[in-house]
C-alpha cells in the first residue's frame, strides 16, 4: 500500500494541505483514502442521533449505513488503541493513502510549517519527514515547497510513491540506462535500526532499471520483461462472431414457437462473413464471423430443422451466444504495461492482439559469490571444521527462479586481496552481485571492509529477524548485496530485500509479495521492535511454523513452504489468531 503522511504542529496548516492534496491527486484520476489521528474524545455523531443513542447505551460497534456511505464506530472502552498498521488493513485498496498525524510512525511524510506559530521544524530530527511545505523560504537538507504550491507537493509525493515516473523523459530505446548514483545505498544520518518498510522504500526510490533494451519476436519472449507498454494492433475478437454451434438470425424473439426459413450454406470459423437474406436463419459454427444480417444465435440443441425450416421456442435475447467485436481487447488498447514479465498467458494475448515483436529488457545478470575460510565445494571431502557451501546453490537457484540469469562467481576464502580480485573480474560481466558471509563488522568480514574502502557502502541494520546487517554497496558501479552467511538469514534477506531490488534493476518495477491472512496453528509471544519471518507451511487451512527458530536450521527452510510475517508490534499469538502467510511461490521476480 502506498502511504504518505502530512505532519506538523498545531495551526501549521496540515488539514488545509491534506484537503488540497486529496483534491489535486483525485483530480488526476488516482484513488485516495485518508487516515487522521484525532483527539482522544473525538465524536462523529451527536447527542440525540440514533447512532449516538446506540453507542451511549453500550454497543461495542455501531455501523451506520445509507445508500450514499457507511461509517463504523468502534468504542475502545479502555482497550489499547490499534496501531496505524492495523487500521490500514481495514481500508479498501486505493492508489494512495494520505495520513494526517501519526508523526511517530515510520511512513514517509511532508511537514506543514507556518512561521508565525513560532514552532520549531520537525524535519531536522526526523528522517521520515522527506520534505517541508512552508509559508517562508527555508534552507534544509531536503526539498522545501511553498505551503500553497499544492501541485508541486502533490507531484513530489506521487513521484516518491511511484505513481508518476521520476524521470520525465522516456528513455530512447537504444540508450544504455544511466548508472546508479554512488550514494544509492546511503542511509539517512543518525539511523541505527531501519524498519523493514523504510528499508524497502529506500531501495524502491533509489534503484532503477540497469538493463538495455532489445526487440525480439514474441515467440522468443517467454520469461522476459517488457521494456515498453504494448498496444493492441488488432481487436480481439476482430469481428462479431458466434460462441456456439447453432443457427444465426437477426433480433431477439419473445416466448412461443418460432419458425424461420433456412438460408443455404453455413458460416464456419475462418469464412469471410457473407450475407443472410432478411427473415432467414443460417447454420453457424463456433468462431464464425457473424454474416451480415445476423446478430443473434440459438444453440443447435434448442432447435429442430426439416425441409429448410428452423423451429424453436422463445424467448431468445437479441445478441444471445455471440461475442461482440473488441469485447476483449480494442485495437490501440494498452494490453500489457512496461515491466510485465511475459508468461504463457501474455504470449496468447500478444498473439491474439496481432503483436508479433516486442521491446524487451535484456535479462539481468546476477553473480553469486560465497565467502568464508570454512567453506568447501559440494562433492569434495570436508575436513573437521569445514562445512559445505550451502548458500551458493541456494542463491543461484533462487535467482534463476526469479527469472534472472544466475552467474556462478564461485567461492573465495576470507582474504581481502582474493575477494578484491574476484569482485574486479565479476563486475565486467554481471549487473548485480549477491555475496554471502563476511558482511558484518568483524575481523573476518571482508565484504563489508572492502565495500567500505570503495567508499560506497552502507551497513543496513534492518529491524528484522532472522537477519544480520546487510552490507549494501557499489563495486565499479555494480550494486553488491552483502548477505549474512547464515543460510536461513541469507534466504530471508534475499526474498525480502534482494528480490524486489533485483526486480527493479531488471526493469520489472517494484514487486510486493502477495500474502494471505490465515489462522495460526501455533502459539508465540513476540516482543515489539523487529519484524519477524517464521518458516511456515499451510496444513488444513492453518499456518504451522517450524519447531525451532534457530537460524542455522537449514532443514526448516525445506520443511517450510513459505514464511509467516509478523510485523513490528508485540504479539501474543494463540492458535486460531490471524497471521500473514506468504507462500514461497509469491516471491517472483
Ligand atoms: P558470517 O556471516 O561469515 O559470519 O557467517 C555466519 C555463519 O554462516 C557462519 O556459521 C558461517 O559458517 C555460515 N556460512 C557462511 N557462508 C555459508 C555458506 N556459503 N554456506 C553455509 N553456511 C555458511
Ligand atoms: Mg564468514
Amino acid at each position: 500500500m502506498r502511504l504518505y503522511g502530512v505532519v506538523g504542529w498545531k495551526n501549521a496548516g496540515k488539514t488545509g494541505l491534506m484537503e488540497r492534496l486529496v483534491a489535486e491527486i483525485t483530480g488526476r484520476g488516482f484513488t485516495v483514502s485518508t487516515v487522521k489521528h484525532a483527539h482522544h474524545t473525538f465524536d462523529v455523531d451527536h447527542p440525540g442521533k440514533d447512532s449516538h443513542r446506540h453507542r451511549v447505551a453500550g454497543a461495542r460497534e455501531v455501523l451506520l449505513s445509507s445508500g450514499a456511505r457507511f461509517a463504523l464506530m468502534h468504542e475502545l472502552r479502555g482497550a489499547e488503541e490499534p496501531s496505524l498498521d492495523t487500521h490500514l488493513k481495514r481500508l479498501a485498496p486505493v492508489d494512495l493513502v494520505l495520513i494526517e498525524g501519526y508523526k511517530r510512525d515510520a511512513h514517509p511524510k511532508v511537514e506543514a510549517h507556518r512561521a508565525e506559530t513560532g514552532n520549531p521544524l520537525i524535519a531536522p530530527d526526523d528522517p521520515t519527514v522527506r520534505a517541508v511545505a512552508a509559508d517562508v523560504p527555508l534552507t534544509l537538507d531536503r526539498p522545501v515547497f511553498d505551503l500553497n504550491d499544492t501541485v508541486a507537493v502533490a507531484e513530489f509525493i506521487l513521484r516518491e510513491v511511484g505513481l508518476i515516473a521520476s524521470a520525465p523523459q522516456p528513455m530512447p530505446s537504444t540508450a544504455a540506462p544511466p548508472p546508479l548514483r554512488n550514494d544509492c545505498f546511503a542511509l539517512p544520518p543518525g539511523v541505527h535500526w531501519t524498519p523493514v518498510r523504510e528499508a524497502l522504500d529506500l531501495l524502491q526510490s533509489r534503484l532503477h532499471a540497469v538493463t538495455e533494451q532489445e526487440t525480439l519476436p514474441v515467440t522468443d519472449a517467454t520469461g522476459r520483461i517488457l521494456a515498453e507498454d504494448v498496444t493492441a494492433v488488432r481487436a480481439n475478437p476482430p469481428l462479431p462472431n458466434t460462441a456456439v454451434d447453432g443457427y444465426g438470425f437477426a433480433g431477439g424473439r419473445g416466448t412461443g414457437l418460432h419458425e424461420l426459413p433456412l438460408a443455404a450454406g453455413r458460416a464456419a470459423a475462418g469464412d469471410r462473413p457473407g450475407t443472410v437474406p432478411e427473415c432467414h436463419a443460417i447454420r453457424v459454427l463456433t468462431g464464425a464471423a457473424l454474416p451480415e444480417g445476423v446478430d443473434t444465435v440459438i444453440l443447435q440443441e434448442d432447435v429442430t430443422t426439416d425441409g429448410g425450416v428452423l423451429r424453436f421456442n422463445g424467448p431468445v435475447k437479441q445478441g444471445a451466444n455471440t461475442r461482440r467485436a473488441g469485447e476483449d481487447v480494442l485495437a490501440g488498447d494498452v494490453i500489457l504495461p512496461a515491466g510485465k514479465r511475459l508468461g504463457s498467458a501474455e504470449l496468447a494475448l500478444l498473439a491474439a492482439a496481432g503483436v508479433a515483436e516486442v521491446n524487451l529488457r535484456r535479462p539481468l545478470r546476477v553473480g553469486v559469490l560465497s565467502t568464508g575460510d570454512e567453506l568447501v565445494e559440494m562433492g569434495a571431502p570436508a575436513q573437521d571444521g569445514q562445512i559445505y557451501d550451502a548458500n551458493r546453490p541456494m542463491l543461484l537457484s533462487l535467482v534463476a527462479s526469479f527469472g534472472h540469469e544466475a552467474v556462478d562467481l564461485g567461492r573465495v576464502a576470507d582474504d581481502r586481496a582474493a575477494l578484491r580480485a574476484r569482485l574486479d573480474s565479476a563486475t565486467k560481466n554481471v549487473d548485480v552481485i549477491l555475496t554471502s558471509g563476511g558482511a558484518s563488522a568483524g575481523d573476518e568480514d571482508h565484504v563489508s571492509a572492502l565495500l567500505t574502502e570503495a567508499g560506497a557502502m552502507a551497513l543496513w541494520r534492518i529491524a528484522v529477524k532472522p537477519g544480520r546487517p546487510l552490507a549494501l554497496g557499489l563495486w565499479d558501479e555494480v550494486p553488491v548485496f552483502g548477505l549474512p552467511g547464515n543460510p536461513v538469514a541469507a534466504m530471508v534477506c534475499t526474498l525480502m530485500f534482494a528480490r524486489p531490488a533485483m526486480a527493479l534493476l531488471a526493469g520489472a518495477g517494484w514487486q510486493e509479495p502477495q500474502g494471505f491472512d490465515v489462522p495460526a496453528a501455533f502459539e508465540k509471544r513476540k516482543k515489539a521492535g523487529r519484524r519477524e519471518y517464521l518458516r511456515a507451511r499451510m496444513r488444513d487451512g492453518r499456518a504451522e511454523v517450524f519447531a525451532s527458530e534457530g537460524s542455522g536450521r537449514i532443514s526448516g527452510l525445506s520443511w517450510a513452504e513459505g514464511l509467516v510475517e509478523l510485523d513490528e508490534a508485540a504479539r501474543d499469538i494463540k492458535p486460531g489468531d490471524m497471521v500473514r502467510f506468504i507462500p514461497y511461490g509469491s516471491f517472483t521476480g
